[in-house]
């Protein structure tokens, strides 16, 4: 029976001849068929996996040489463009909407000869830290299906989880790659802003959208890494830095680190004490082990929540003006409409609650009497904890912190509760906000049985470091 534990040992069983990638393919697609409930896809490419999976069969055993990620076999947020598939958002209004073009990851994916086996749940437009705003039903947490997956990438957290997919690519804007995997026990990483190129990938909002990496090793996480970053001509925020080999930078022997953590992150009344307890433990037990771990003052933890609803919500309801009824997406059957009376019937019925209630805060924040209150107050803000993270990083090389204050809650428990789901998001939003890496390593379980991370955010473009940390840390 085909067994997964790692791509470097899938790829070894797959020259040995011990396996092929029909074979996984097959494992997978039985693995998705047993699992309806879990709503983790959306859409399955049967029958272009299975055609896939044997036409990179043939080329490796005629000897050709195999890429990256010959015939891993991964999954998608369906916020990720894939040429002549449909694209939704996890909304209605984009519910029958084909891509026309492939976004850039997914032409890296190809080209390394990955297997996409479909295309994931998620919040719609990415919005949201549940997975219980997706248009088409909530995903749920295959170590208890009862809670919640983590969202906005749900799906893609759940199929990692749940052997469903190698790995997953999801969408990380304030925490939607890192809180999903904290709730499913696995690793989420999302880079520095402008490592990875965003074309194809449906904007929420364009100055924090990053995609990220769901995985069960470091390593898996770090070889997908160096398949999808780096330079594109298409999207004029990716950084034109080299791409370091960042699943060979890993071979390291263990360093020690100079790591700060926020000390009022730790203290927040809103945290699970037992998160607490574990993470000062790791803390403690680091010091043990040699590394520098200090608490450091961060009095802005009040503000970070806020002010990324403000930014976000703002870029969002720009972005999000191009669904018009006029140029795709649903259309609201009216006779002969007029133009307002249609981009309003069209756009009241595409769209969900939860991203009806953010556009109107978003526009709310660009008016012209509050546009200086909110908004560019909030860019301040910004700014104030850009420079933080420099002086934090001009002494630490990484800061880390719960990823998320509680473990995976019911489905359904916080959903009249919209400030308790935007709290839930307190320990992600500092990296989006200021644009650097983060990941969340699963390294605890929680006496209810439900598993909890560790974030871990380095400088910009250090993504090196962080894997190399998290794969000491997840080893020990
Ligand atoms: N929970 C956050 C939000 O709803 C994060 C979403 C995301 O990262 N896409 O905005």
């Amino acid at each position: 029976m085909f067994r997964f534990s790692s791509i470097k040992d899938y790829h070894t069983a797959l020259q040995n001849g011990q396996t092929t990638c029909v074979e996984a393919v097959h494992f997978y697609l039985a693995a998705i068929k047993e699992k309806p409930q879990l709503n983790a896809f959306l859409e399955v490419f049967e029958a272009e996996a299975i055609a896939e999976a044997h036409r990179l069969d043939a080329s490796r055993i005629s000897g050709l040489p195999i890429g990256k990620l010959h015939g891993v076999v991964v999954g998608i947020k369906d916020v990720i463009c894939y040429k002549g598939h449909v694209v939704s958002a996890g909304s209605k209004i984009l519910e029958n909407f084909k891509s026309i073009y492939h976004a850039t990851v997914v032409e890296k994916l190809l080209q390394e000869e990955a297997i996409i086996i479909g295309r994931q749940n998620c919040d719609e437009f990415a919005m949201g830290s549940s997975n219980e705003n997706s248009a088409f039903g909530a995903v749920r947490n295959a170590l208890d299906e009862s809670r919640v997956p983590g969202g906005s990438s749900g799906g893609s957290a759940v199929s990692v989880q749940a052997n469903l997919t190698m790995i997953s690519l999801g969408s990380d804007t304030g925490g939607s790659v890192r809180q999903p995997a904290d709730f499913c026990g696995v690793i989420g990483l999302k880079p520095s802003y402008g490592r990875i190129s965003r074309y194809g990938l449906i904007a929420y909002a364009s100055s924090f959208d990053q995609i990220g990496i769901f995985s069960k090793t470091v390593e898996d996480a770090a070889v997908c890494l160096e398949v999808i970053a780096g330079a594109d001509d298409f999207d004029s925020t990716v950084s034109e830095k080299p791409v370091p080999a960042y699943r060979s930078e890993l071979n390291q022997s263990p360093k020690k680190y100079r790591i700060a953590y926020f000390r009022q992150a730790l203290e927040h009344p809103g945290l699970d004490p037992e998160i607490r307890a574990g993470i000062t433990s790791l803390i403690e037990r680091l010091k043990q082990e040699g590394h520098t771990v200090d608490p450091i003052e961060f009095e802005f933890l009040k503000h970070i929540v806020p002010t990324y609803y403000v930014l976000t919500t703002a870029e969002a309801s720009s972005n999000f003006s191009r669904f018009d009824a006029v140029r795709f997406g649903y259309r609201a059957p009216l006779v002969n409409p007029e133009l307002n009376e249609l981009y309003k019937a069209s756009r009241s019925a595409g769209f969900g609650k939860e991203v009806q209630r953010r556009i109107m805060l978003g526009t709310f924040v660009l008016s012209a009497g509050y546009f200086d209150a909110y908004f560019t107050k909030a860019q301040q803000v910004r700014r104030i904890l850009y420079n933080k993270s420099v002086e934090v990083f001009n002494t630490y090389e990484a800061i880390i912190s719960p990823t998320v204050p509680a473990t995976a809650f019911k489905i359904g428990e916080k959903s009249d509760d919209q400030v308790a789901m935007f709290l839930a998001d307190i320990y992600t939003v500092f990296a989006n906000l200021v644009g650097i890496p983060a990941v969340s390593i699963p390294l605890f379980t929680h006496s209810n049985g439900m598993p909890f991370g560790l974030q871990i955010m380095t400088n910009h473009f250090e993504e090196t470091k962080m894997l190399q940390l998290s794969d000491q840390l997840m080893r020990s």
